[in-house]
């Protein structure tokens, strides 16, 4: 079974699914990771990401989509995924700096790029049960997907969501009002260009689920998607 969970930066979604799949039972894919990873390797490679992107840029993050292995690392007693690697070297937190908060929208546009990781994706989600996390998950890698979730919330909770998610990661108990709308104006910054792509859009499924978080706490939410799915089961 694949539960698709698909939506906008900051809508929940990474903590709702891994919640979700520990509940079920089920294994657990962040295919924004995957992304985020190859997005990594392009800044490593010092390539010139600018809009649009030049023709040895394409063909080179395509490359690295293509060849480089991308591989999920486990913790011993966490039964989800909790490391990245790309090409064996742990990038678990390179890739969610700012710098790959930006180069990530231009490298994710590539229909070469996305090709590469649908496949890898679709691999992987025929082979276990699995609650996959993305953009298109619903739309394009599992249109068949049993259950399809589109989460949304006001862009202003999504940055307040992320801030407060960083700022306790640093060991801080809230964020500044001005991390908040950094914050904000990336997650609208991404939203734009998600969208708007060619290949694979930021939209919601037909058939998908709409489920608006705003106001709606973490365990509300996933409560509410793991009851669908045993009813689907
Ligand atoms: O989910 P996360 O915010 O980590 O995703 C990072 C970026 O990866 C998104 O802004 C989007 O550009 C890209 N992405 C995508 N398709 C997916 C998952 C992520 O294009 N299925």
């Amino acid at each position: 079974m694949i539960i698709a969970i698909d939506g906008p930066a900051g809508s929940g979604k990474s903590t709702v699914a891994k919640l979700v799949a520990r509940r079920l039972g089920f294994a657990y894919l962040d295919t924004g990771a995957m992304y985020r990873a190859v997005a990594w390797r392009a800044l490593v490679q010092k390539l010139d990401l600018t809009d649009p992107l030049p023709v040895e840029t394409v063909e080179s993050i395509r490359t690295i989509a293509q060849t480089e292995p991308i591989r999920f690392g486990f913790t011993p007693g966490d039964p989800l995924p909790s490391q990245v690697f790309i090409n064996g070297e742990d990038v678990t937190r390179q890739i969610r700096t700012p710098e790959v908060d930006r180069a990530v929208s231009p490298v994710s546009a590539d229909p070469g790029v996305r090709t590469a990781l649908t496949e890898q994706q679709r691999a992987f989600g025929r082979e276990y049960d699995t609650v996959m996390e993305g953009r298109d998950i619903g739309t394009v890698v599992f249109p068949a997907a049993e259950l399809k979730v589109f989460l949304t919330a006001s862009a202003e909770e999504r940055a307040r969501r992320r801030a407060q998610q960083n700022a306790e990661k640093e060991g801080r108990t809230a964020a500044s009002a001005e991390e908040i709308a950094a914050i904000r104006a990336d997650i609208l910054r991404r939203d734009a260009c998600d969208s708007s792509r060619e290949v694979a859009p930021l939209v919601a499924a037909s058939d998908s689920w709409l489920l608006d978080t705003t106001g709606m706490t973490i365990d509300e939410v996933t409560s509410a998607i793991a009851e669908k799915a045993g009813e689907l089961r």
